[in-house]
């Protein structure tokens, strides 16, 4: 059994796969073809946002909000504990300070009281000048804005939109990269809508941003090519993988439907017998992962050891919060926030093989070694 059946997938896709694929081979336009700009238009529209540039990859393009932001040595940016580590790299790599904040139990994602606390904190401490706080859409379902953007404002923070996981995710009508100041998501392979390689894009709807975030991610170009007006990166999503994504993005609300559907099966067979995900009222998760709670490691582990023997593969994300990652654990200055929540969650979770071409039959066979382990 695959975690996510990319394989199945392309079976399913493959005319129109080769075809799109070919048709760039045949035009060797391989970078700035006109499948970039089309995929930008269609991804603005499905998020409801008047621009999207797309990118390299998922971390280039916070980076590139960042730098359009200017947001640098000196800045404190906050970040959810419990996510993939590139949410807060972005923000060391401009050379920022990430300061980490605690998760809700039943939604994986930002608490908003912890972060209201973070930033006191930070500004009760002095030395950092709190900036912007970076939200995630974690597994696909997008965080709480509304409380979010509400301490944002009260104290002058802009809001960046993680939806790496989330593209396909709404609340009340509107969009996963649809929130916030700016939005960001990532075209990963096994990211809700993947590329067959790396990809990522980045949502405003300013128009000066837009540009500026476009000549960031050019090498800094002018409005000549060759006038560099700032230095910038390098940064394009090649026309390959655009034209992969406009295939995929045709087939994804039939992929989210089904994967919805897949969701919804283990949600009934495992809810009495271990913590479910929990989709807030008014949200719509895109099942990025579908993540069980158990009780405890030893728990955790042996349910993930039974489904291993039995060939089904589970994932652990994560299993250590960020500020316990290596590379932060001794170069960051001490947290003012505590994270008990996203430590407790990282020895209690187990991600369930989750795709829209998992079938009744597979999901029953996953849930049913689920409750056999227990
Ligand atoms: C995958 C991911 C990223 C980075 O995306 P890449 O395209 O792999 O660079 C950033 N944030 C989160 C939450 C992710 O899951």
């Amino acid at each position: 059994m695959e975690f996510r059946d990319l394989k199945q997938q392309y079976t399913v896709l493959k005319p129109q796969m080769d075809a799109a694929i070919g048709a760039v081979l045949e035009s060797t336009h391989f970078i700035s073809g006109p499948q970039v700009g089309q995929l930008e238009e269609k991804l603005a529209a499905y998020a409801g946002r008047k621009y999207c540039i797309t990118c390299a990859n998922g971390t280039d393009a916070l980076v590139l909000v960042l730098r359009a932001w200017g947001i640098g040595p000196g800045d404190a940016v906050f970040v959810p504990d419990f996510t993939f580590f590139a949410s807060a790299e972005c923000v060391s790599n401009v050379g920022a300070t990430p300061v980490f904040v605690d998760v809700d139990e039943t939604t994986f994602n930002m608490d908003p009281a912890s972060l209201r606390l973070a930033i006191e904190g930070v500004k009760a401490q002095g030395g950092l000048t709190p900036r912007v706080v970076i939200p995630v859409d974690l597994f696909g379902l997008p965080a709480d804005y509304d409380a979010i953007a509400a301490i944002a404002r009260a104290h002058g923070l802009l809001v960046l939109e993680d939806a790496a996981q989330g593209f396909g995710g709404h609340c009340n009508g509107k969009m996963a990269c649809g929130f916030g100041d700016a939005s960001t998501v990532s075209f990963f392979p096994a990211k809700p809508l993947g590329c067959y390689g790396d990809g990522g894009a980045i949502f405003t709807d300013s128009d000066e941003e837009a540009a500026l975030i476009r000549s960031f991610a050019v090498h800094g170009k002018g409005t000549d090519k060759y006038d560099n007006v700032r230095i910038g990166y390098n940064s394009r999503l090649d026309t390959v993988q655009a034209a992969i994504l406009l295939v995929k993005l045709a087939a994804f609300d039939e992929e989210v439907a089904a994967t919805y559907r897949a969701a919804s099966q283990y949600t009934a067979l495992l809810k009495d017998a271990v913590k479910t995900p929990v989709v807030p009222k008014g949200y719509f998760c895109s099942w990025a992962q579908y993540t069980i709670q158990l009780k405890d490691a030893a728990q955790r582990d042996k349910v993930a050891a039974a489904l291993k023997a039995q060939g089904i593969p589970t994932n652990i994300y994560y299993p250590r919060t960020m500020r316990r990652q290596t590379a932060y654990k001794d170069s960051l200055p001490a947290q003012v926030v505590h994270s008990p929540t996203a430590e407790k969650l990282c020895e209690r979770v187990l991600a369930l093989p989750i795709h829209p071409y998992l079938t009744p039959e597979l999901a029953a066979m996953v849930a049913n070694a689920v409750l056999a382990a227990l």
